[in-house]
């Protein structure tokens, strides 16, 4: 039994779960690079358009890459200022990208990865 259930676990990976691109399958992140922002590492907003948003916060992405410049407008994180995040392989629209404007805050970036742009496995 016990042997049965170690190797279940490592099947899994010790819980660690892996992030992928909706679009082209390619690894974005991982669960262990969640980063807890007020206690908790899933949000959900509503953005200007009034469009229902549900992300995750990742304090790295391997997979993703920002593009455009950053604005501090609209940020759901105030000093933080934001950019669109893409897949580095396919040009997906992941979520986004954050900086800390002062340089003193702490994490001085994370990401925010839209949960319906990603398959979890
Ligand atoms: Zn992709």
């Amino acid at each position: 039994m016990g042997v049965v259930f170690k190797g279940i676990q490592s099947l899994g990976g010790n819980g660690v779960k892996g992030f992928h691109c909706i679009q082209c399958l390619s690894f974005i992140s991982s669960s262990d690079l969640f980063l807890k922002l007020n206690g908790a590492q899933r949000h959900s907003f509503v953005n200007p358009e009034g469009i229902y948003c549900e992300f995750y916060s990742f304090l790295s992405c391997p997979g993703a890459v920002p593009h455009g410049r950053d604005t501090e407008q609209d940020s759901w994180f105030p000093g933080y200022a934001w950019t669109p995040a893409f897949c580095v392989f396919c040009g997906n629209h992941l979520g986004w990208h954050y900086r800390a404007v002062s340089v003193t805050s702490r994490p001085m970036e994370f990401w925010g990865i839209l949960m319906d742009q990603v398959s979890v496995r």
